[in-house]
Order: structure tokens, then sequence, then C-alpha cells
């Protein structure tokens, strides 16, 4: 495969933009090689600089659940931009958006859009600082949520990719506050509420983690989790930026029904578009400005054209519930072809899925939380990475990521997956 015009843009990029890359994992630096510049998506493609075209498996992380280019997304974007770009005022297209989430999630009583995940978990962690009184607050190695400061305390994603799960430029006074927990542990988080000398305003998690490889958390885990801040006094915040509308319709609550306090979303809502939305309780909500004390705002947040995107998104996905069981299906085939051939060539793997979410490990034990995604053999995963790569297939550019099956990725491509996989792992 010839990578030359991508090898070319890629150079331009470094002497424009730190790393070339506005993202790191996008520099690919773990797996080694240059990144594809991407031309263009169509379906379950990616087309790079030099034509090469790639089955995609990280739908742009995510949000592209219908693939790229969804004919009905683009004619609802075309639609909206010619009334205009963005106004700063108040648009039914948010409402509308918010009585669709509503409806999927009856515990959501009130919400707000921003135009990140980032941003999403960064003000539920304030409103449910302002409505605690509290400072504290509890995550757990390997999970991401955005790149706040606080919040870069061990963190998932590009974070552990990088090796620096923690971040330079964040003084220790703003990570104080944050107490980290053990993935999958409730003693561990019974050690870090008992820590907290002025109690914990919140604990945040991704009840089906993606951002250090796909590692669900137990639901009786879950359970004893929402029953300790129940006890406590603390909001319980589900971080489903990744998994909303991912996992299935209904993101994780859609798996076990237990009920946050507080979501937040991100990706699959905006389809593409930049959005996050954070909501929940009432009680709580209502400590936004302008109704309380606990400020937030956006200049572009509730944009409509993001508004229109996300809206026809939702709708798709509310009226074809029966999506989420064949895109579960094809990622049960998919990690099952991908597991047989390990097994065929003495490869230790570990595989797992949920819904349209699938992971796998080069571990011989099966993963449960940070320090066992850790103890992935990395190289291995790099050398697969590279391979699937020049036969044209287009995995997250790290062990820790979780992969992505998008409509238009059917059956056949999903076998052809298989094969190259399979001629892959024979030469590892
Ligand atoms: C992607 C992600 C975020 C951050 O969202 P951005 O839009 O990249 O800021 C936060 N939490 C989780 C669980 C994510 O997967």
């Amino acid at each position: 495969m010839n990578f030359s015009n991508s090898i070319q843009a890629f150079e331009q990029a470094k002497l424009s933009i730190p790393g070339g890359v506005n993202s790191p994992v996008r520099a690919f630096s773990s797996v080694g090689g240059t990144p594809p510049f991407i031309k263009r998506g169509e379906g379950a493609y990616l087309i790079d600089e030099d034509d090469n075209k790639f089955i995609d498996y990280i739908q742009s992380w995510g949000p592209l659940i219908l693939g790229h280019s969804d004919e009905r997304l683009v004619s609802k974007l075309i639609e909206a931009v010619k009334h205009g770009f963005s106004f700063g005022a108040p648009t039914r297209g948010e409402t509308e958006l918010a009585e669709k989430i509503k409806s999927i999630f009856p515990h959501v009583e009130l919400l707000r859009f921003v135009s990140s995940g980032t941003e999403a978990v960064m003000s539920a962690i304030r409103v449910a600082r302002g409505y605690t009184g509290r400072s504290d607050i509890i995550k757990f190695e390997g999970n991401y949520h955005g790149h706040s400061d606080s919040l870069l305390v061990k963190a998932g994603s590009g974070a552990t990719t990088f090796g620096t799960p923690s971040s330079a430029g964040v003084p220790e006074c703003f990570s104080k506050h944050t107490y980290l927990a053990k993935y999958n542990d409730i003693e561990s988080v019974k050690k870090a509420f008992s820590s907290s000398q002025t109690g914990i305003a919140c604990v945040i998690i991704e009840p089906i983690a993606g951002n250090m490889g796909l590692v669900p958390a137990d639901i009786n885990f879950l359970t004893e989790l929402k029953n300790l801040c129940d006890i406590n006094g603390t909001v319980l915040i589900f971080d489903e930026v990744m998994s909303g509308f991912r996992a299935d319709l209904r993101g994780s609550y859609g798996l076990n029904n237990i009920k946050a306090d507080l979501i937040t979303f991100g990706k699959v809502i905006g389809g593409g578009m930049p959005v996050g939305a954070f909501g929940g309780k009432a009680e709580i909500m209502k400590f936004l400005s302008p109704l309380g004390s606990v400020y937030q705002a956006g200049t572009l947040s509730g944009n409509p054209l993001a508004m229109a995107v996300g809206n026809e998104m939702i709708k798709i996905l509310i009226e074809n519930p029966d999506i989420y069981k064949i895109l579960n299906n094809r990622a049960i085939n998919l990690m099952n072809g991908f597991k047989q051939s390990a097994d065929k060539y003495n490869i230790p793997l570990q595989i797992d899925v949920r819904g349209s979410m699938f992971g796998f490990f080069f571990n011989s034990q099966k993963v449960k939380n940070f320090d066992d995604a850790l103890l992935s053999y990395t190289k291995r995963f790099a050398k697969f990475h590279r391979g699937m790569l020049e036969l044209g297939i287009y995995l997250a550019p790290s062990q820790f990521e979780a992969g992505f099956i998008a409509l238009p990725t059917n059956d056949n491509l999903i076998n052809e997956t298989i094969q190259k996989a399979d001629e892959v792992m024979a030469n590892l």
C-alpha cells in the first residue's frame, strides 16, 4: 500500500500543528508508521489522500453509528445550513433533541447541550459539586472523561497510550480533590470514600469503559456503587459519552437498568457534529444558571446545525431499535473470528462485546481493570494493527481503545475482516 501523499501531508502538518494532529491518538505514535490523512468517508469506508480504501472500525471514535455521510443526515444538515450557522439564541431544535433523549432515559428530567464530551463531564461535575456543597470526587483508573484538569489523573484513552495518564500542566492543588478507585472493585471505592475528609460530591464512571480498551463493569459492582452513593448523599454520574446510543439505544441503562443521578452524552447524539450533553435529576440540574448558582455557558452550545443532525440521528435510532441487535451480532461474529485465529496460532487474546462496541486485548488473562489492561502485549498489538492497516482494515491505533461497528459494515465486510485478521495473526 502506498502512503506517500499521507506522509507528505503529515510532514507539512507538523510544521503548523503540534505533532501534526489536533488530538494525540491520531498521530499513530504507539503503533508506528504514518497516519493516513483522510480525504472522505463513504458508509463503512474511509478513503485516504493516496486513494487507499479502508473498512473503518473507528467511525470517528463512535459517533457514526450509521456510517459515513448517511444520506438522511446529510440532507438534514444541508436543509439546516440554509437557515444560518448559529444564532446564539434559543431554537426549537434544542428542545426537540432534549425531549427525544428524555423519552429514552426516563430518569433524565432536565438536560443541557454543550459542544464536546469534555465540556459535558466538566459541567456535570461542577453542578454535582454545587448541589452537594462538597469538593472531592472519585474517578476510576483507566476511565477517560475528556481532558479537563481534575480528570486527567490516571485517565484512559490517549493519556494511557502515551504513558502520561496524569498530565503535566495540572497543578497538584487542582487534582488533589480527585480520589482514585479501581474499576470493578467496590472495596477500593469504600476506601476512597473514607479517605475524604469533607465528603464526596460525585462518583464518575464509564459504566461500560471504552477508553482502556473495552472493559464493561459488572452489574453487581455498579449496583453496590449506586447504593454507596445513595447512602453518602453522593451524586452518581454515568459517563455515557461513548456508550450512550452505542452499547444499546439506552446505553448502559438498557443493559443493566441502573439509574445514575446524572448522565453525560456526546459522540452519537451529534452524529459526527460537535455535541455533548449532560442531564439527570431536576433537583440537581436546577442548580444551573440561570435557575441556580452554578455557572455554565457556551457560545455555540445547542448549535442549530449540530441539533439538526442529532435530531435526525436519534429519530432514526428510536424508530429502528433492531439496529442494535444487528450490529451486536456482527460485533460478536467479528470478535469470535479474531479469537478463532488467535487460538489457531496460540496467541493469547481476550475479547469482549457490548452492542456495537467491541474490544480485544493481546493478554493471557481476562481484563477487569486498568492494571489488567496494562499487562497487554502492546508490541504485538502494534504489529497486528500495522498488518491490518496494510490490508485495508482501519482499527483504532492503540491497544487501549474500543472498536465500533457501523450499519453499513455488513456481514460480507465482517467476514473479509476476519479473513485478513487470520492472515495477519499467522505472522505474529
Ligand atoms: C470521548 C469521551 C469523552 C470526551 O469527549 P470529547 O468530545 O472528546 O471531549 C468523555 N468521556 C468518554 C467516556 C468518552 O468516550
